[in-house]
């Protein structure tokens, strides 16, 4: 049922059971990123099934992560396809109508046991014996099956595993693998309420969508043989698979799933969004885990250097360590890397939500300040609230530098006063030769006048480079707040 002719058709396949997790982030970016270099297609497919795991907001969460990211998916909802619809639970005839194939054809089987029963039964019978647990179930005889069926219970349909041989299963990232088919038991493919199970769903819509290749976390590795029987009983070519690594927590050591998106161990896209990364640098960060070029320990990429980078078949079967400082300096890389205009841009949302009513034009000056400097987005706040809004007065003792008395804070602010007050022009170049040339002519040492001015002007000693600040700030907000800072040292 794959489409020779098409060189990569992908999907990730999201249930909607919780936030954009980094490793959904991580099957999207893989599948996106060989579909844009081999000029093949990237799915988007909803697997809600699981109605009782449905989670309230977690769709759109889903679908806003990946477009913030900028994987865009050429087929799915919203934007439609050839094969869709591509929400599972819009798809439930073609299900049914694959089930009566199966059924048809003796590779499924309907039973009348209840969930309950079935589990009962796998107790009774103990997991190292999936045969006789099979033949338990296909047993049900017939005037049994009659009652209930009479007495309303609707079946759920099984698939008939054989009970023979060994399926053998190729996965692309590990290789060749062996399952004696007497281990596996017969699997759901229908429950009883007419919604199919995962093991059915993906099946068909893999093939239904005419997906090439497969990218899944790990935790399916243990069902391939089943869906190799799933889709060899369909009559279809098995796609390529490829089950991704699970990730472990920073220290390597313990797996990341039991954290579970704390403040301290963010994984949801959306947190880190929050944070101030910027989606190129997550996606350039995500990308490592789990893949790197043979040429070695390269780690800053843009978008289409990962484009043309990319390669599946360099995904590593080694779990990866999330490893937050990489992602924060890789963050702070791409940071540098852009235009200071889009700095602006991006830096407008968390101005604003910090209660700045600010625009990318009355940002831009002040990104040359800060572009060096911040390693996330939100840490501009702290360095750009006093352009916008007078700070709170400053704190005498921290105006005033060791070995200094405040007479003398107020003599060396009077004389910038006086300095700045005529100076033409105001620019950066200008101001920090002026002031270097009155801290010189005083015999003030320039640090200790630096810092005064920076308090004065800021209220804080670690702030944007001054002579920059000074010209940003222009001269009459300048020159006023050193007014206000020598009121505060000599009250009237
Ligand atoms: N809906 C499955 C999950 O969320 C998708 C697995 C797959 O990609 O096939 O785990």
């Amino acid at each position: 049922m794959t489409n020779a002719s098409n060189p990569f058709r992908g999907r990730v396949a999201p249930s909607p059971t919780g936030f954009l997790h980094i490793a959904v982030a991580r099957a999207a970016l893989y599948n996106w990123l060989s579909a844009r270099k081999l000029g093949g297609q990237f799915i988007l497919r909803i697997e809600d099934t699981d109605r009782a795991r449905y989670v309230e907001g977690s769709l759109d969460n889903i679908k806003s992560g990946l477009r913030w990211l900028g994987l865009d998916w050429d087929e799915g909802p919203d934007v439609g396809g050839p094969y869709g619809p591509y929400v599972q639970s819009e798809r439930l005839p073609i299900y049914h109508e694959y089930i009566q194939k199966l059924l048809a054809s003796g590779h499924a089987y309907e039973t009348y046991y209840s969930k309950e029963e079935l589990d009962a039964i796998r107790e009774e019978v103990g997991e190292a014996d999936p045969v006789t647990f099979n033949r338990r179930i296909q047993s049900m005889p017939e005037e049994e099956k009659a009652r209930r069926r009479a007495a309303g219970v609707k079946p759920a349909v099984l698939f008939k595993m054989p009970e023979d041989g060994e399926t053998v299963v190729y996965d692309e990232i590990r290789g060749e693998i062996r399952f004696p088919n007497k281990s596996l038991r017969d699997p759901v493919l229908l429950k009883s309420d007419g919604f199919p199970t995962y093991h059915f769903a993906a099946m068909v819509d893999d093939g239904l969508m005419k997906i090439t290749d497969v990218l899944r976390g790990v935790e399916w590795l243990p069902s391939l043989p089943l869906h190799v029987q799933v889709i060899q009983a369909l009559g279809w070519e098995t796609p390529r698979f490829y089950h991704l690594s699970l990730f472990l927590d920073p220290s390597g050591k313990g797996k990341m799933s039991k954290r579970k998106g704390s403040n301290e161990y963010p994984i949801f896209v959306h947190q880190l969004r929050e944070m101030g990364y910027l989606p190129e640098a997550l996606l350039n960060w995500i990308a490592l885990m789990g893949w790197a070029e043979a040429s070695g320990d390269r780690e800053v990429y843009t978008i289409p250097e990962l484009i043309q980078a990319f390669d599946l078949g360099r995904v590593r079967a080694a779990p990866a360590a999330v490893d937050y400082d990489k992602a924060e300096w890789l963050n702070g890389v791409h940071i540098r890397m852009l235009a200071p205009d889009d700095l602006a841009r991006r830096l407008v949302p968390f101005m604003q939500a910090a209660g700045f009513d600010v625009t990318a034009e009355g940002i831009a000056p002040m990104v040359p300040l800060i572009q060096e400097r911040i390693a996330n987005l939100t840490e501009a706040v702290d360095l750009l609230d006093f352009f916008f809004v007078t700070p709170p007065a400053p704190d005498p003792a921290e105006l005033t530098p060791k070995k200094l008395t405040p007479a003398e804070v107020v003599s060396e602010l009077l004389a910038a006063r006086e300095t700045l007050a005529g100076l033409e022009p105001f620019d950066a170049a200008s101001i920090e030769a002026a002031l270097r040339g009155m801290a010189q002519a005083r015999g003030i040492k320039p640090g200790d006048l630096f810092t005064i001015l920076r308090v004065a002007l800021s209220s804080k000693r670690v702030a944007p480079p001054l002579f920059g600040a000074i010209a940003c700030l222009g001269r009459t907000t300048t020159l006023a707040r050193i007014d206000r800072a020598l009121g505060i040292l000599q009250p009237a």
